[in-house]
């Protein structure tokens, strides 16, 4: 059976041309980026040369970029980061945010740090007049994503960052699912922090970057030798360095021509399932959102189907998708973006999502449709409906 990945939101698969770039860094050139000799100046070079392609293209300076863990660490530094700088000023983020995000604000706020979680509208994003409203001179940080990772929502963050820099305060932006997938620029969009993970634009996983603009206040989450300017210690990874570097290059260079291969796929495959199943809702904003995404809820009320076992009898068919739950303590729990948005409990629960990437094809999308109306079909005789 040929299997079909269509959970590229979640991860990518690596990119041959960066296993390469990162091959010799695990093997011949080994050294300490720390050290002064050679093997550590030439591991130095590798490292510094990944900071200055992420930079480039981020429209950053090199001096501006330290390479985390991943998005989990690059959000986490931002958000904890600047509220342990900021004495006492709060948070303003939303809803929808992932938890990432969402995970070090709830903490902030249980130790005391004031935040405010903005609703969204239908489509996933915030009102902009509703952050006017939240931020002020005890607002240190607003923090709203680049585009959501379920639905697709891109958010209007040139106007964000106008609201938040006229009321004195940094914004931050989780670029996770955005960077190597559409145009990304620091300065033009007035972003002061950005996180960045490789292995969602087919780079290594175990590594990310955030972008700090110069002359920020921010305490580092770790404390130890010093390494990224005292901003996160611990000895470099310079081949992920290297692979998320080069997985962003590769992504950058190809992103015009793959993002309108992939809309067209999205785009065939939301008019063959609108055919098919004339009650499904479709969510996320219908233009401002990412081109490879389609978030689909099916009408409770007249299939009680559970997205999770939509889920699990597509992959008994080979293909892999994500459903608009997450399993918390051991239940399904609906996902909180689909919520925020005002879907109800039982829509959420019905919800699926589809996320294409190069491996794609017009093939993939028919076998999809009749693989999803089969399924569908035999859940229905099986409620009875
Ligand atoms: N932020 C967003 C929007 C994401 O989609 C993800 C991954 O699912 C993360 C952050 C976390 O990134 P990482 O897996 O690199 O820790």
């Amino acid at each position: 059976m040929r299997r079909i990945y269509l959970d590229h939101t979640a991860t990518t698969p690596l990119d041959p041309r960066v296993l390469r770039a990162m091959e010799p860094y695990f093997s011949e050139v080994f050294g300490n980026a720390s050290s002064v000799h050679a093997f550590g100046r030439e591991a130095k070079q590798a490292l510094e040369r990944a900071r200055g392609t992420i930079a480039g293209i981020i429209g950053a300076e090199p001096g501006e970029v330290f390479f985390t863990s991943g998005g989990t660490e690059a959000d986490n530094l931002a958000i904890r980061g600047i509220a342990s700088a900021a004495g006492g000023r709060g948070i303003v983020t939303s809803q929808a945010e992932h938890h990432a995000v969402l995970e070090p604000c709830e903490y902030l706020a249980e130790s005391g740090t004031p935040v405010r979680f903005l609703p969204v509208n239908i489509h996933g994003s915030i009102d902009p007049e509703s952050l006017r409203e939240a931020v002020g001179p005890s607002t240190a940080l607003v923090s709203i994503m680049h585009a959501n990772n379920e639905v697709g929502t891109i958010s209007p963050l040139a106007v964000i960052a106008e609201i938040t820099h006229a009321a004195g305060a940094l914004l931050h932006t989780d670029a996770v699912q955005t960077a190597g997938r559409i145009p990304l620029d620091v300065r033009a969009l007035g972003i002061d922090l950005l996180s960045l993970s490789a292995h969602k634009m087919y780079g290594p996983k175990g590594i990310g970057a955030l972008y700090i603009r110069r002359g920020t206040a921010i305490d580092p989450l770790l404390r130890g030798g010093g390494q990224e300017r005292g901003r996160r210690p611990g000895t470099e990874n310079v081949p992920l360095a290297v692979g998320c570097a080069e997985a962003l290059r590769l992504a950058s260079e190809q992103m015009e021509e793959e993002s309108a291969r992939l809309r067209d796929l999205r785009d065939l495959l939301e008019n063959r399932i609108r055919a098919a199943f004339p009650e499904v809702l479709f969510n996320g904003h219908p233009r401002e959102r990412l081109p490879h995404i389609l978030n689909v809820s099916f009408d409770a009320s007249r299939l009680p189907l559970e997205g999770e076992m939509l889920v699990a009898n597509m992959d008994l068919e080979g293909i892999a998708l994500t459903s608009g739950s997450a399993c918390t303590s051991g239940s399904m729990q609906p996902s909180h973006v689909l919520l925020a948005m005002g879907r109800d409990t039982g829509t959420a629960k019905a919800t699926i999502r589809f996320s294409f990437g190069r491996s794609n094809s017009v093939e993939d999308v028919e076998s999809v449709v009749k693989s999803l109306e089969g399924v569908i079909a035999r859940m229905r005789k099986g409620s009875g409906r």
